[in-house]
């Protein structure tokens, strides 16, 4: 029997997004009211200094039918018609999107 847990959130040492969600910095919208709730947050990305949505796990993409979600919120927290750019460039495999006025 393995011995892994299935409540534990997938995170990585080194990746400067989960980093952000371990110290919870950056955070500056959450859709829920407990971070361990949410499937993403928006943060401001250490490296663009700019908002970006990312999933609050490492992982490549969000579930199905969550990216629009994001939109959703990206949109509720902007007040503003945004739009989504998911970007592979700075971390390929902790899904994150940065928000672009449209
Ligand atoms: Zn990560």
């Amino acid at each position: 029997m393995s011995n892994i847990s299935i409540d534990s959130l997938i995170r990585v040492k080194g990746c400067p997004y989960c980093e952000l969600l371990e110290r919870k910095e950056n955070i500056v919208y959450q859709p829920r009211k407990n971070l361990e709730d949410c499937s993403f947050v928006i943060v401001i990305c250490p490296k663009e200094k700019r908002e970006v949505v990312i999933a609050t796990e490492h992982l490549p993409s969000l579930a199905r039918g969550l990216d629009k979600l994001a939109l959703f919120h990206a949109r509720k927290y902007k007040q503003s018609n945004v739009s989504l750019r998911v970007d592979r460039r700075y971390v390929s495999d902790h899904w994150h999107a940065y928000i672009e006025l449209i």
